[in-house]
This record gives C-alpha cells, structure tokens and sequence, in this order.
C-alpha cells in the first residue's frame, strides 16, 4: 500500500546536506549528514546513503539556490550560477532521481521551509505563510495550501532594496548589489559590520535591534505583496533566540498601521515551529506527494 512506504528526503545546503529516511508519519528513519565537497563526491555519498538504508518510493529535494525550476527547461533540477565553485549547472534533481530510480521531485529550501511550517506547524495553521531564512544569505518563499507560491523563478526577496538605518554607514556585502537586504542583514554582513560573528552576539541589544530594523522591511514587502498570515524567521541568524519578537515590533513600525492586519496577532512574526526540521521535513512533504498526487 502507498501509505506504508518510506519518503526519501535530501535538504542540500551550501556547506552541508543533511539525508533522511522517513516513515509516511513523517518520523525520521534513519539520517545522516553529508559534507558539500563538489558536486560529483557530495551526490554519490547520498546516493550510497540511500542505497544501504531501507528503500525510499520518492525523493524530495530541497535544495539552496539559484536553481532551476521549470519542468520545461533543459536544465531543470539543476543549480544555476551559484558563486559556490564546482556548484554551477550542477543537476542535482537529474543525478539523484537517475541513481535511485524512484519519483523525485525538486523545491528550494526555503520554499520546502514555508510548506512544512505551513502544513505542519501547531493548529490551527495558516493558510498562507511566508518562510524567511538568514544565515549565510538571506532568501524567503510563501506558501499557499500545501504549496509553494511561484512565478516565472523562484523568488529572490533576499535582495530587494532596504531603506538604510539612520547612522550606519556599513557599505554592504552582496556581491551584485551591495546594500540589498542581503547585503545590509546576512550573517556575514553582521560579522563584517559588527566585529562580532552572530552566535556570540547574544546580549548586544544594538546588533539585534539594527537587524530586526532590516528584516521588518522584508516582512513590510512580504505584508503588502502576499499579506501572509504568519512570517517565521529560521536559519542560523534568523532563529536567533528573541530576534522573531524584536522583528515584529519592529514591523509594526515599518507598517505604521496601514493595512496592518497583525494588530493584535503574537504570531504574525514567529520563530520556527518544527525547528531546523522544516526544509527536511518540506522535503519529505515533497515526496509523500509525488506518491499520493
Ligand atoms: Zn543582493
């Protein structure tokens, strides 16, 4: 029967990939992480991981981006040009499902984030969630029912432009823009501007309050382009204890009560409700649908 079989589930991050086996409940089976070397070491040790655990019916993949997203395009499930050497048209989605022979599919990690926040957070669950992610880089996606909103791309909100914070005449770190969001909030731009790198920055009020200050225009474009009902911040800087509820006061400035549905909603910024578990389980989300339509 369909419901009794295993979810393959692979979160492929820039400096890790973390592999799972799960159980159609969504426990986790059996896991392992994998360093990210280049592409050719990185997808044949998970392919061997999948290979000696008990076999998986689908595969979910959530993988870092820029990647390839169009069915229709020759280069689908591929990453595309990322700065990470060796990573450029690197075809994940190709390798994996060719080597394991089983249906597998493809999502960005922070749109397979949104889903499962979405789907599986506490009741009673949003319809419509947008998953922020900041860490390295800064990236976000909304889910919508079960699935990820998506034009032409995936999105790319960690570099809209941000308004600067009177007095900081931090330069900016993005490569293409510079003072992008990305640019102005990352972990590095933190580490860069601060002296100071983010997990040990736990009680410099001034580094967090700056950050909240750039993130809430995200959540201010997020509002006003999607009007989610929940924003959560996850990844090694977004989950920073604290920081979800700075963000949200900071919000509720940035919004300056027009068509601040929020008023009111503790939850409206939150912290990620399955952890560091979302991309991975998203994944497995993923997968289970590529089993059940
Ligand atoms: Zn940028």
């Amino acid at each position: 029967m369909t419901e009794d079989r295993l979810l393959g589930a692979v979160e492929a991050g820039g400096t890790k990939f973390r592999c799972a086996v799960v159980s159609p409940d969504l426990t986790i089976a059996d896991s392992r992480y994998v360093l990210t070397t280049d592409p050719d070491t990185t997808l044949a040790t998970v392919v061997e991981f999948f290979e000696r655990s008990e076999p998986a019916a689908a595969l979910g993949i959530a993988s870092f981006g820029p990647v390839d997203l169009d069915p229709d395009s020759p280069g689908y499930g591929s990453i595309t040009d990322t700065p990470k050497p060796g990573w450029p048209d690197a075809p994940i989605l190709g390798r994996l499902s060719e080597a394991l022979g089983v249906p597998a599919g493809i999502q960005t990690d922070v749109e397979a984030a949104a889903v499962a926040e979405q789907g599986l957070g506490p009741e009673p669950r949003p319809r419509r969630l947008a998953y922020v992610t900041v860490g390295t880089g800064i990236g976000a996606a909304v889910a919508v029912d079960g699935r990820p909103w998506r034009g032409r791309h995936h999105s790319e909100l960690g570099h809209i432009p941000v308004r600067r914070a009177g007095g900081d005449d931090y330069p900016g770190c993005c490569p293409f823009h510079r003072d992008c969001l990305e640019g102005m909030a990352c972990g590095p731009a933190i580490a860069e501007r601060w002296g100071v790198d983010p997990p040990d920055a736990g009680g410099r009020d001034d580094i967090w309050q700056l950050e909240a200050a750039y993130l809430a225009q995200l959540v201010r474009v997020l509002a006003y382009s999607f009007a989610p009902d929940r924003v959560v911040f996850g990844g090694g800087v977004g989950a920073h204890p604290g920081l979800a509820e700075t963000i949200r006061a900071a919000a509720r400035t940035e919004l300056a009560g027009y068509a601040d549905y929020s008023t009111g909603d503790d939850r409206f910024v939150t912290a990620p409700a399955l952890g560091n578990y979302s991309g991975l389980l998203g994944a497995a989300l993923l997968a289970r649908s590529l089993l059940h339509g």
